[in-house]
C-alpha cells in the first residue's frame, strides 16, 4: 500500500476550517492560506503542484463523492470546460471578491458592520453568535465576506460533485482558472526567452 503523505490528509483540513468559521467567523481569514498560496506556487513555481497535491477542497470533493459514493459520476457539461465560460465565471467570481473588499473598505470608514454571510451571493444568512467587538469592524467584515465566498465555492463544488463526476468543479474553480493562465503565461514567456537565447 501506497505510504501515505501528510498533504493527503487536507481534506480534513478543508472539513476543519468550514467548521471553524461556524463555530467563529474570524477563522475565515485562515482561508487566505488556500487563495495565496496555489497563486504562488504556480507563480514562483510555474506548475499546478497546489492543485495537483496540495488543495483540500479538491480531495474534500473526491473523498465524499468517490468513497462515499455521492457522486453520480457523469462527465460534466462541455460547456463547463470551455474558455468563454471558465474565464467568464472567473471574472464574475473576481468581482465579487472585489465587492466583497469594497463593503470592508466601507465599514473601515465607518458604515455599520454587517453580521451576515451571503450563500450564492444572493441569501443573506443571519451569523450574530460570534463577539467581534474585541477587533475592528473592518477585520470581521471581511472575514463574514470571505467565508461567504468559501461557503459558496464550496456548495457549487458540492453540487457538480453529486451531479458529475467527484472533481468536476476543478473544471471551473476561478482558483484552477487563475493558476492554469499564470502557467501558461510563465511557459509561454520562458519559451519565448530560450527561443531569443538561441538566436
Ligand atoms: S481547481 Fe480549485 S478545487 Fe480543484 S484542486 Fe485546484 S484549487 Fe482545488
Amino acid at each position: 500500500m501506497k505510504k501515505k503523505n501528510f498533504y493527503d490528509y487536507m481534506w480534513a483540513m478543508s472539513c476543519l476550517y468550514l467548521m471553524l468559521g461556524v463555530f467563529n467567523i474570524l477563522f475565515a481569514w485562515l482561508g487566505m492560506i488556500c487563495f495565496l498560496t496555489p497563486l504562488f506556487i504556480s507563480i514562483f513555481g510555474g506548475d499546478k503542484l497546489y492543485c495537483n497535491r496540495y488543495c483540500g477542497r479538491g480531495q474534500l470533493l473526491e473523498v465524499i463523492g468517490d468513497k462515499f459514493g455521492c457522486s453520480m459520476k457523469r462527465d460534466p457539461f462541455s460547456f463547463l470546460r470551455q474558455n468563454w465560460f471558465r474565464y467568464g465565471f472567473l471574472i464574475f467570481f473576481m468581482a465579487m471578491f472585489l465587492l466583497m473588499i469594497y463593503g470592508t473598505y466601507r465599514v473601515f470608514e465607518g458604515a455599520s458592520l454587517e453580521e451576515a454571510v451571503m450563500l450564492l451571493w444572493v441569501f443573506k444568512l443571519p451569523w450574530q453568535w460570534t463577539d467581534t467587538a474585541f477587533i475592528s469592524p473592518w477585520i470581521a467584515q471581511f472575514a463574514f465576506g470571505f467565508y461567504g465566498i468559501m461557503l459558496t465555492s464550496t456548495l457549487l463544488g458540492s453540487l457538480t460533485m453529486i451531479f458529475f463526476k467527484p472533481r468536476s468543479w476543478c473544471v471551473y474553480c476561478p482558483i484552477g482558472t487563475m493558476t492554469q493562465g499564470i502557467c501558461k503565461i510563465k511557459h509561454k514567456n520562458e519559451i519565448k526567452c530560450r527561443q531569443e537565447q538561441n538566436r
